[in-house]
């Protein structure tokens, strides 16, 4: 179902995902309302109780084998988000309802402490974003991302974060202080430099400017923060690539690493309908480098891969010389895993 853009939200669409069970329609009953302008989209938080918080994965990066999503939905918006399909699960939209239609886990830190607090847990990164952005708005609000950070923090675990929100910066003494003892990787996700792009893009993460004053207060308080080029997008961001690694450069990053955008089943009609809304005259043309970049087809669009096409070829070059150039990714250091201690026994009587 088409709506007018919504001021601050990113999907032009509110269509179903291939997981909902049910199928809406937009139907004139005859009062001749169909057309009127729908209220607008409020943000809701509902409650879920998870049974566990941490889910693991087969990953080649081992900072991402294990992670933790204290959010479903994320009001950040951005369009190209691959987990808005995952809102399907909830017979929810993956459009504007994955922006408005939010789920928190207020036990996440309980839940968190009773998995570690297992003889047989095997201490390994927790990544805290790999799906939903830990730092959205709400969080604000809620704090849960602080309160799991709590917990590793006395537990000397060790974690990633993934953000697009300045947000970060609140819980720079829980960081600095797990930094001490290489226990901590940010990375801030900047897609490109361009405010008004960005605004479009991602209508409520922090803006490109806001993101990197955040990487450098994380740098400069010793917490290492690199940057995530992701996604890239070719023909509407691409040429921003070694512009972004730069500022990033210029803001302490040491790391950097680059996604291209995927499309998985029903984002495709998503994006395809933003691009045509916003950028109506390269929308054609991004498309269609996508497909090249994915196989030729649409169906190759979800895929992983970063593309085996002369144009993924010159972007991994054009990636690697610009790290190159500014002494980008040459310290890899894997966070500590012998420090873990299990939490502590007082904390565990607390849960009950
Ligand atoms: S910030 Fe991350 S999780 Fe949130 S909408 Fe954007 S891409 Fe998705």
């Amino acid at each position: 179902m088409k709506h007018e853009v919504a001021k601050g939200r990113g999907a032009t669409l509110q269509i179903e995902g291939r997981f909902e069970s049910v199928a809406r329609e937009r139907i004139d009953d005859g009062w001749g309302t169909a057309d009127e302008e729908l209220p607008p989209f409020k943000t809701t938080v509902t409650v879920e109780r998870a049974k566990s918080v941490i889910q693991r994965q087969d990953a080649s990066n081992p900072l991402f084998s294990q992670s933790l999503n204290a959010y479903r939905g994320c009001e950040h918006g951005c369009i190209y988000c691959f987990a808005r399909s995952s809102h399907g699960y909830l017979n929810l939209s993956l459009g504007l309802d994955f922006e408005t239609k939010l789920f928190a886990k207020p036990d996440a830190a309980k839940l968190l402490r009773a998995e570690l607090a297992k003889p047989s847990y095997r201490c390994a990164p927790i990544a805290l974003g790999t799906n939903t952005d830990p730092y959205q708005p709400i969080e604000r609000e809620w704090k849960i991302t602080r309160q799991v950070i709590e917990v590793l923090a006395e537990c000397k675990h060790p974690l990633s974060i993934v953000t697009k929100s300045a947000l970060v910066e609140r819980d720079l003494d829980l960081l600095a202080q797990l930094a001490q003892d290489n226990l901590v990787q940010v990375y801030i996700s900047v897609t490109t430099l361009d405010a008004e792009l960005a605004h479009k893009l991602e209508p409520r993460a922090s803006s490109p400017r806001r993101r990197l004053q955040a990487m450098r207060v994380l740098n400069e308080a010793g917490v290492p923060c690199g940057v995530l080029v992701a996604p890239v997008i070719s023909f509407l961001i691409d040429a921003e690539l070694e512009n972004v690694l730069q500022a990033a450069h210029e803001h302490g990053a040491r790391s950097a690493g680059y996604s291209l955008l995927r499309l998985p089943y029903e984002l495709k009609e998503l994006f395809e309908d933003w691009l045509a809304t916003h950028y109506p005259l390269k929308a054609a043309h991004v498309m269609n480098r996508l497909r090249e970049m994915r196989g030729g087809s649409d169906a190759g669009l979800g895929g992983y891969s970063r593309g085996n096409d002369q144009f993924s070829e010159l972007l991994a070059q054009r990636f690697q010389i610009a790290c190159g150039r500014l002494g980008l990714n040459l310290d890899d250091m894997p966070l500590d895993t012998g420090s873990f201690r299990p939490p502590s026994r007082a904390g565990q009587m607390a849960l009950f």
